[in-house]
């Protein structure tokens, strides 16, 4: 979590983000993204086209990597950090449920006790910065009321890597095809400049009056 990282802050053991309260954190280490649609294996560098066949692969191949002090996982904490937002940037927009009180209020209540015990505000200044900082993050969204924006300082997605990429690409094309031209029309003034030269060493042609 960068903002915890920042703060130069250690998560108590005490909280479910704690690394080691994590049965797959040694598998999402060695989850790596090469670039967009194409995701390598840590231990085997097997290369996948998407990260659910490489999730698969770590099923079938590495599951002896699992935390093995821990039987719980990010996702248990799902409700309370929005998973479901967040895989809807990778899903198609789906027509919004109804706002459900009883579901939000729990959720709001999981998110609360997940900032005081990961973030006890009485344990140093830093860590009731972070208290702070998460309830704003993630607690004040869960709410029926539409107005209240979901990560106001932002979820910490780069919505523009492929946009980058894309961007990269087609810099490199416009440089090549620039390089291409010059080199084109240095290599035609040369042959023009030789052409000349030759030619001024030659005898003057006779021109035959009629
Ligand atoms: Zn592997």
């Amino acid at each position: 979590m960068p903002f915890v990282k920042d703060q130069k802050y250690t998560l108590p053991k005490t909280c479910r983000l704690h690394p080691d309260n994590d049965v797959y954190h040694e598998q999402e280490e060695n989850m790596i993204e090469l670039r967009p649609m194409q995701w390598q294996c840590g231990y085997c560098k097997k290369i996948f086209r998407n990260q659910g066949f490489l999730d698969l692969h770590f099923d079938n191949r590495h599951s002896e990597k699992l935390e093995p002090s821990s039987n719980s996982c990010l996702a248990d904490a799902c409700g309370a950090l929005h998973c479901d937002y967040y895989n809807s940037l990778s899903s198609k927009p789906q027509i919004q449920a109804t706002c459900k009180l009883a579901v939000v209020e729990k959720n709001r209540h999981s998110c609360e006790v997940l900032a005081n015990t990961c973030f006890p505000a009485d344990h140093s200044p830093a860590a009731q910065r972070l208290n702070h900082f998460f309830k704003r993050q993630f607690c004040d969204a869960h709410t029926c009321k539409k107005k209240l924006k979901i990560f106001p300082s932002g979820s910490g997605i780069n919505r523009n890597k492929s946009l980058i990429y894309a961007l990269t690409l087609f810099t490199v094309i416009v440089l090549a095809i620039f390089y291409a031209i010059l080199y084109l029309i240095k290599r035609d003034t040369n042959l023009l400049r030789k052409g000349l030269r030759r030619a001024s060493f030659r005898p003057p042609c006779k021109v035959q009056k009629e």
